[in-house]
């Protein structure tokens, strides 16, 4: 929690200040210590009501300016002066600000940006950041991403020792999480290297750090339904800063690919962008060798004729390059994935007899021989391991044909495991390429980009998961900003009228709670290690989890599902598929064909067998989906819990991603789902600035220059400490302003002397 003392809090609407004597400004109602100070405090206790009831008659004609004065409405530049804050009345303001084409509000400690879909001239140019870089105070300049920057960067110094500092960027898809976080990462990438004296060092940081984010989408961004760009995986990267504040190195964590759509894509959706920009984007010679011709369909390939700026395949190698992805090693990446795409126009037919193997056509044939080929493993292996299992009864094993569906499953998994490599793969690549030795860098400034909130018709473990996520994140959110904040306010004496948010730590116990949960049922249901039943499943959750609230049951719906009412939401999830989803088994026959590679990266990719493939698995020690999830989220709140964190509510102001358009249903839908409403009431009720005494004196001293100096002329006097004279001489700058705010107000003659 920030430290708040030696410092000067301001309520936006809230003229009640006096200095205490912890030196800091309260509203006057603090429950004080009985000393000198507190009766200097209750002496101006009376005086100071009547300059409030003064001042709250301005401040209501302030209201009624707002309330009819709706020209002006798009000048409000932070929700907490919108009043009453009401969702409509804050609706209200940021379509006119879009109307405006003014796209950053602040909402107290938050920053609500609201997605033009349209470049947008100069906004995030060079001159700007540094604009907003050198400026004394940013934030008076206009809302934007670049004061969230700005404050974090000079956050990190810290005023008695560096913190730590984390940007959460969070929002609907297709809001703009993803092009947040790449501002920022520009705007680091230039601020922090300006001065730089060993320009090489750095630029090459630079360039790998930016250089990083055409790599990480083109593998792990999509067009969806909801966005053509759409990112398919979480991430956390941290930029790394010297001593002097300047960039060193980074480090990227990723979460929670979502590797079935390298084999299954929703209608209308389309497959991860590097394949179509090897599609699209291969030379005469590269063609040959990734045997992708240009006339061919492929299965996995859906909507090729689609064309997006993201399909551009010349970026993603140059920044490949710059990440010092080699000429070999980039030759092995590209075979792999054409191998893939070869694999996904394999079928397999049914068999008359069952004691055969799965048939396939002459053109499945040629492009299993395409994908041993690519794949570099013998081409009968790869046959059999899709098509045979091994089963093992003690020290026998018994060769079993697959099915059909069997057969489509094992071909799939084939493509999803080895796609999460690579990318896995790519990643720690990526960090090695970033990589700064501890010794050089002593802090950093984390970017949070993970997808948000989902709900669909149909939803599964994928949702489930990143709901779960969201839910953390808000809890965050939650504890920092609004628990924190009022809690503070009581430990210090504040009155303080609490302001209910919600909770939603039931809807976490629900999900990953202990003993009971959805999560630990589900690991347990993978342990027993039998035949998964969506209906047994569901007598289950109701038998163990009908006690928590945030868990309900459609007895209508035809499919077993559970709907789990979140902080945004209520969500259904169909409970068929969860458990196999969950165990994510892989058949060891594809881990040992694929360590038996001649791919080196292929080979290497699986030659350490991390990866465990079902067989292998003890009972006792089953690696599970959420097992996994849970722990890598548990790191990542860690880290956000010890950092100074900023927050970004992305909005997406129509859901067809069109240019300048506002649709009041779905922003007000937003905006409900991430509290904003609630957060801009307390940041409006309480203190949402805090100077320090010396740094507003500075400013704002000379306003009552006389009495200033006077007191500081006196601040040995033994029964004053430094900061009560220092508090004093702020008083006096407030008083002078009071006075010239309320000029019915009336001095008395000894004020001087209570003061004082
Ligand atoms: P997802 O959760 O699906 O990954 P997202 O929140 O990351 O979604 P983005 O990909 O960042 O969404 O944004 C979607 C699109 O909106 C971008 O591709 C871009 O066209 C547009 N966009 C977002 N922010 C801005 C902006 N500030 N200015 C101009 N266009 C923007
Ligand atoms: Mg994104």
């Amino acid at each position: 929690m920030a430290n708040v003392k030696q410092k000067l809090l301001f309520r936006n609407k809230d003229v009640s200040t006096v200095n205490s004597s912890d030196g800091t400004f309260r509203s006057l109602e603090k429950v004080g210590r009985p000393n000198r100070q507190t009766e200097k405090v209750n002496g101006l206790k009376d005086r100071t009501q009547d300059l409030r009831k003064s001042l709250n008659d301005s401040l209501e004609g302030d209201i009624r300016d707002f309330l009819i004065n709706e020209a002006e409405l798009h000048t409000y530049d932070d929700l907490t002066k919108v009043n009453p804050v009401t969702p409509s009345t804050v609706l209200k303001c940021l379509q006119a600000r879009y109307s405006a084409k003014v796209f950053y509000t602040h909402a107290g400690c938050t920053l609500v940006a609201l997605n033009p879909f349209q470049p947008i001239p100069h906004l995030y140019s060079l001159d700007v950041m540094r604009e907003y870089h050198s400026a004394p105070q940013p934030q008076e300049f206009k809302p934007h991403i670049f004061i969230v920057a700005e404050e974090a960067y000079r956050n990190v110094q810290g005023q008695v020792e560096p913190i730590n500092q984390s940007l959460v960027v969070s929002g609907e898809s297709g809001a703009g999480k993803t092009w947040t976080s790449r501002c920022l990462m520009k705007y680091y990438a230039t601020v922090a290297a300006s001065s730089q004296k060993c320009q090489d060092t750095v630029q090459k940081i630079e360039r790998r750090v930016l250089g990083s984010n055409p790599v990480m989408e083109a593998f792990g961004n999509a067009c969806t339904l909801r966005n053509s760009n759409s990112s398919r995986f979480g991430k956390y990267i941290q930029l790394q800063l010297n001593g002097s504040q300047l960039l060193v190195g980074a480090s990227v964590q990723t979460y929670l690919l979502e590797k079935t759509r390298v084999a299954f894509q929703a209608p209308n959706e389309r497959n991860f962008h590097i394949f179509y920009q090897m599609m699209k984007g291969a030379t005469e010679k590269q063609r040959l060798e990734w045997m992708l011709p240009l006339e061919q369909d492929f299965a996995w390939l859906p909507h090729a004729e689609k064309t997006l700026e993201e399909d551009c395949l010349e970026e993603t190698v140059e920044a490949m390059i710059n990440l010092g992805i080699d000429e070999g090693k980039r030759t092995q990446i590209f075979r792999i994935l054409a191998g893939l795409l070869q694999l996904g126009n394999v079928d397999f037919s049914p068999v008359s007899e069952e004691a055969q193997p799965c048939d396939l056509d002459v053109h499945s044939k040629g492009f299993l021989q395409k994908t041993a080929d690519l794949l570099q493993v013998s081409l009968d292996e790869l046959h059999s391991c899709l098509t045979v299992r091994t089963l093992r009864a003690g020290k026998q094993s018994v060769l079993k044909p697959c099915s059909q569906s069997e057969c489509g499953i094992r071909r799939d998994c084939l493509a999803k495991v080895i796609y999460a490599q690579l990318f896995d793969w790519l990643v720690t690549f990526i960090n090695s390429s970033m990589f700064a030795d501890n010794s050089m860098w002593c802090n950093f400034i984390g970017l949070l980009d993970v997808y948000g909130f989902e709900c669909f018709h149909l939803n599964n473990l994928e949702q489930l998961c990143i709901n779960y996520a969201n839910e953390k994140l808000q809890q965050h959110f939650v504890a920092h900003y609004l628990k924190a904040q009022q809690e503070e306010y009581v430990t210090e004496g504040l009155q303080w009228s609490f302001i209910l948010y919600q909770d939603n730590q039931g809807c976490l116990d629900l999900i990953e709670g202990s003993p009971s949960s959805i999560f630990s049922l589900l690991n347990e249901e993978c342990r027993l290690n039998r035949a998964s039943d969506a209906k047994q499943f569901r007598v289950r959750l109701q038998k163990d989890l009908s006690d928590n609230a945030s868990i309900s049951w459609d007895k209508l719906g035809k499919e077993p599902h559970f709907t789990v009412a979140h902080y945004a939401g209520k969500v259904s999830y169909q409970i068929e598929g969860m458990m196999e989803k969950n165990k994510d088994p892989v058949p060891p026959e594809i881990i040992s064909l694929l360590q038996k590679s001649q791919d080196s990266l292929l080979h290497s990719l699986f030659a350490d067998g991390d990866r465990e493939s079902e067989g292998s698995r003890g009972h006792s020690k089953v690696v599970t989906v959420v097992s996994k999830f849970k722990n890598s989220l548990g790191s990542l709140m860690k880290i956000l819990h010890s950092t100074t964190p900023h927050y970004t509510r992305c909005i997406k102001p129509n859901p067809d991603c069109r240019p300048l358009t506002f649709k009041k249903e779905e922003v007000i839908a937003q905006l409900e789902a991430c509290g904003i409403v609630e957060t801009i009431n307390i940041s409006a009720a309480g203190f949402p600035i805090r100077i320090p005494y010396g740094s507003f004196l500075q400013r704002y001293g000379l306003i009552a220059n006389t009495r200033l100096t006077a007191q500081m002329n006196r601040a040995n006097s033994p029964e004053m400490s430094d900061q009560a004279v220092l508090g004093s001489a702020v008083e006096d700058v407030l008083n002078v302003v009071l006075k010239r705010r309320a000029p019915n107000y009336t001095l008395s003659p000894d004020d001087n002397n209570n003061m004082v």
